[in-house]
């Protein structure tokens, strides 16, 4: 049973029961998997469809499956005995793949209907959804000087083409299971996640472990210079990966955001050419920018407005962008590595 904080409006979790993690062969997921582990959950199933070998953390000690949580038998496995589940299993990447393959993008609908009806017939107590930005009217963020996003910005909906409109059915999903039946559902709307453990190569890696990649490849190389997507102008802020996971335990725990979507992000925002400059530094080096006007670039701009968390939790994400990158540059550094000297490693 969990117990109440009524000042904070924070739930203590019960530490025995049953974790669900879905989508744990990946970056938030497995980091998420972690987070609990080292908090002292005592009882967490990681999921996966991807094989565990390819999984890009295993956390000793905790139950991994690899089910394809697109199918409804196996989302009843997957939640037998649950007390809480959370969903960050989708078919996702950068803009590279989200503006090319949509269809992908909209058939993770199936992995959060199948779950959260799952997890309410095993009698879950608590289901978290990991929703996107790319939810946010795509009207609203031609500017590069862009106003940050309020969570009432989503509607009027014009969410991005697939990737967006599945993040807010789904939403939208997770509000009816508290409004008809009582399940507590939270959802946060995260910007552009970012850390060690992720994607950084092979065509679903987001722009900070791209870049980072780039930087590496051309000092490895000794080229000295750097292609980058788009006019370097587009303007986002990205949310350091310790940061994401603690926000997901603050939000699933709190009994005002019950059905209320969030925004998790950092508010500090930079164009891709500060993102560059910042990775640069963290390398010791300069190189030769080049554009490349038509490739995949998403929304001019983009940043989150953290009024509601900060009102509600009195928390926001705070990790420095150059601190955050300079821990994911070193990490990609030594998957490079790794891989250069012939050694296995996920990308
Ligand atoms: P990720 O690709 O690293 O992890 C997602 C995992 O889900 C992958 O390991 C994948 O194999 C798994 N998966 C896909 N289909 C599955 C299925 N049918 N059954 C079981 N597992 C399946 O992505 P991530 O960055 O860790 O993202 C986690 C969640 O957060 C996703 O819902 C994503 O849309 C959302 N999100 C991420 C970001 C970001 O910047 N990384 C931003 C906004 C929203």
């Amino acid at each position: 049973m969990e117990k109440q904080n009524p000042a904070g409006q924070q739930a203590q979790p019960d530490k025995n029961a049953l974790i669900v993690v879905a989508g744990a062969g990946g970056f938030i997921a497995g980091s998420l998997v972690r987070y609990f582990q080292e908090r002292g959950f005592t009882r967490i199933r990681a999921i996966d469809k991807k094989p565990l070998p390819e999984w890009y953390q295993q956390v000793p000690g905790v139950e991994s499956l690899c089910l394809d949580l697109s199918f409804r038998e196996n989302c009843v496995r997957a939640c037998e005995g649950a007390g809480e589940v959370y969903d960050l299993a989708a078919d996702m990447g950068g803009m590279g793949f989200i503006e090319r393959f949509r269809i992908e993008c909209l058939r993770s609908v199936l992995i959060n209907t199948h779950l959260i009806e799952a997890a309410n017939r095993a009698g879950a107590s608590r289901y978290f959804y990991s929703s996107s930005a790319c939810a946010y009217n795509t009207e609203l963020q031609k500017d590069p000087k862009v106003r940050a996003l309020k969570e009432s910005d989503a509607y009027p909906a014009m969410a991005e083409r697939g990737y967006g409109w599945e993040k807010l059915f789904s939403e939208m999903v997770c509000q009816e299971y508290w409004a008809e039946r009582g399940m507590k559902t939270f959802i946060a709307r995260f910007h552009n996640v970012y850390g060690p453990h992720g994607t950084w190569d092979g065509g679903r890696e987001k722009a900070p472990a791209a870049l980072c990649r780039k930087v590496i490849d051309a000092k490895d190389k000794g080229c000295n210079k750097i292609l980058i997507w788009g006019d370097g102008t587009a303007t986002r802020s990205f949310m350091y990966i310790d940061d994401c996971v603690q926000g997901i335990d603050k939000i699933t725990h709190c009994e005002d955001l019950i059905a209320r979507p969030i925004n998790l992000g950092s508010s500090e925002l930079v164009s891709v050419n500060e993102l560059v400059d910042i990775v640069e530094a963290i390398a010791g080096t300069k190189l030769i920018r080049e554009y490349d006007t038509t490739a995949p670039r998403g929304v001019a701009g983009r940043n989150s407005d953290n009024t509601l968390i900060q009102s509600i939790l009195h928390w926001e994400p705070h990790t420095p962008l150059r601190e955050g990158m300079a821990k994911t540059y070193a990490w990609i550094a030594e998957q490079y590595a790794d891989r250069k000297a012939g050694k296995r490693t996920v990308s």
